[in-house]
Order: structure tokens, then sequence, then C-alpha cells
């Protein structure tokens, strides 16, 4: 596929994501002033941050085409994660969206989803490194500091207290704002690095060939030329991160 096919494709395949946060950016400041004072103090319980995960997976679930179990891409997806269920602590959930996008993400409720664009690029093993590097996210707590701090500078708490301490179910527009903020906001280097080492001992604890970790950041890092769609936007520098994982092969 040529450079401008990829980027006409993503464009398409983040359509919805990328028509609605010029209309949210406006809501999001009037949050912003109106919710600052009261969030600022108060502590949020991980219960409440994973209603509002929850809230976000099933809206995000709807938005888009999702493998059906016994669809070729199904299988495969349901084959890799077999027994990931309860991976390390955490409970994981996973499906596949029907998108040429590469890409996939995770969040805090533990709710993984890998992109179809994603399978047709990668080996069995490259998306595992993926998949790891995914729940090496959710174990070091990523999304669940953004969310905290996205919550904290708005109103949308003040909307949940006001309803007896109950979380109260945020309408499409919030959600679809969360989501660009704690979602398809990009990782810092250093949760990079923390979520890629997690995923080489991922590899190496289940005995997965260790290797498809640098085949797949090199992949990435040559689909990124010219181009950071997909996964590239929110899982920067694929060469350099290629390079420290191929250090820890030994
Ligand atoms: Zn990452």
């Amino acid at each position: 596929m040529n450079k401008r096919d990829f980027i006409k494709l993503t464009a398409l395949a983040a359509g919805m994501s990328s028509l609605a946060p010029t209309a949210l950016a406006l809501d999001f400041g009037k949050m912003l002033n109106a919710g600052a004072g009261l969030a600022k103090s108060a502590s949020i319980s991980d219960d409440e941050l994973n209603a509002y995960f929850d809230q976000m997976t099933v809206q995000y679930d709807k938005q888009n085409k999702i493998a059906d179990e016994k669809s070729a891409y199904g299988k495969r997806l349901q084959t890799l994660v077999k027994g990931l269920e309860t991976e390390d602590g955490l409970k994981l959930n996973f499906k596949v969206y029907e998108t040429p996008e590469v890409n996939a993400f995770a969040m805090a409720n533990g709710t993984i989803r890998v992109y179809s664009g994603l399978l047709d690029l990668m080996t069995d093993d490259e998306v595992r490194y993926v998949i790891g590097h995914e729940i090496g996210h959710v174990k070091a707590g990523h999304t669940k500091a953004r969310i905290q701090t996205a919550i904290r500078t708005s109103a949308l708490r003040e909307a949940a207290s006001a309803t007896g301490g109950n979380v109260s179910a945020l309408a499409d527009s919030q959600l679809g704002d969360l989501f660009e903020k704690v979602i398809r906001a990009q990782h810092s280097q250093g949760n990079e690095n923390e979520a890629d080492d997690y995923a080489m001992a991922f590899m190496k604890r289940r005995s997965y060939n260790s290797k498809a970790t640098v085949s797949a950041l090199e992949k990435l890092a040559k689909i990124s030329e010219g181009s950071s769609a997909g996964w590239l936007s929110t899982h920067p520098a694929p060469a350099a991160r290629a390079e420290r994982m191929k250090n820890q092969l030994a």
C-alpha cells in the first residue's frame, strides 16, 4: 500500500473520532472552568474511574465494527489471547475492530482492542508483542492516571456528585472527549519504554518469540516514514524503541 492510500484509509477509519473534536473542544473549555475547584480536592475511587472506562468501552464498541468471533479476524485474535483473560492479576477482554487503521489500545478497565489493519500487518508473535505492550499500559496505570487528570479538570465529576454519589451516565459527546484525551493522546516516551519492557518480559515469560518485539517495531518504523497515524500517533519513536528491544533480547 502506498503512503497516500495509507493516509486516506486511516483518515476514513478515524472519520468518526476526527469529526467530533472540533465541536467537543468548546464543551470541554466550559467544563474546565466550572469543575476545576471542586474536582481537584476530591479523591476519585477506582470503581468510579472504571465506571467511566466501562461507559467509554460501550460507546466505542458501538461506533466500531467488531469482528465476529467466528470470522477470520475474530478467531485469530481469540486464539492469540487464549488464557490471557486474567493475566498478571488483571481482568482483560479483547476484541477486533474491523478497520484498516494500524492501531490497538487499552483502557484501565481491562478493555483491549486490536484493529484489523494491525492484524493484517503483523505476524502472530508481533501481535502478541502489541498485546503485551498494551497490557503493560494497563498494569502500569497509564490510562488511569490520564483519566484522573481529565476528570479533575472537567465538570464531569460535579455532574456525578449531583446525582447522589453514583457515577452518572455521561453524554456521548463527553465520552468522545474523554476518549480523545485519555486514549487517543500520545503516550510519553517514559510510558512507552515501560510498556515495551513489560511486553519483552511478557514474551519471555510465555515463551513467545521475543524477536517479534523488534520486527513489529521495525514494521511500524517503515510505515511511519512520512506518516504518524494510528498506533504511531499514540506510540511514538518506533525505530529507537526497536533498538531498545534488540538490547534486551539476550
Ligand atoms: Zn504504548
